[in-house]
């Protein structure tokens, strides 16, 4: 928990949100500005910036939040896009790391 991280504290519930699923160590939202009819997205509840904080201890969580997207491409029958924004270059604008699920409409084949 990062005292000034706003989805530490939507993890915590200190900050509402439209919950989608909840394991021990994701929370799934809904996004606020959905770019895709679905637009989820998954929080690991340990507080890391980025992807290139990960460290071998989080490789359970990192599998648990690939696995997360099966499921809930399974429950809603939709194919789906991942999309994972690393540092502001890359687009980042919250710097708790999120793996945005975009499904509901079909996407190009570029980036
Ligand atoms: P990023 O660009 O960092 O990968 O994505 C941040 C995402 O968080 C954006 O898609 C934005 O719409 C979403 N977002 C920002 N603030 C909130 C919030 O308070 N609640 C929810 N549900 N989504 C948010
Ligand atoms: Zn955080």
């Amino acid at each position: 928990m990062t005292s000034h991280c706003i989805f530490c504290k939507i993890i915590q519930k200190s900050l509402p949100s439209q919950i989608v699923a909840e394991t021990d160590d994701i929370l799934v939202i809904k996004d606020i500005s959905p770019k895709a009819p679905i637009h989820y997205f998954f929080l690991p509840k340990k507080h890391i910036k980025d992807l290139r904080e990960l460290t071998p201890d989080d490789s359970k969580m990192a599998a648990n939040l690939l696995l997360m997207a099966g499921i809930l491409a399974e429950k809603e029958n939709t194919a789906f896009r991942l999309v994972v924004n690393n540092g502001e270059e890359a687009g980042q604008v919250v710097f708790h790391a999120h793996v945005h699920f975009l499904a509901g409409k079909k996407m190009k084949h570029d980036f």
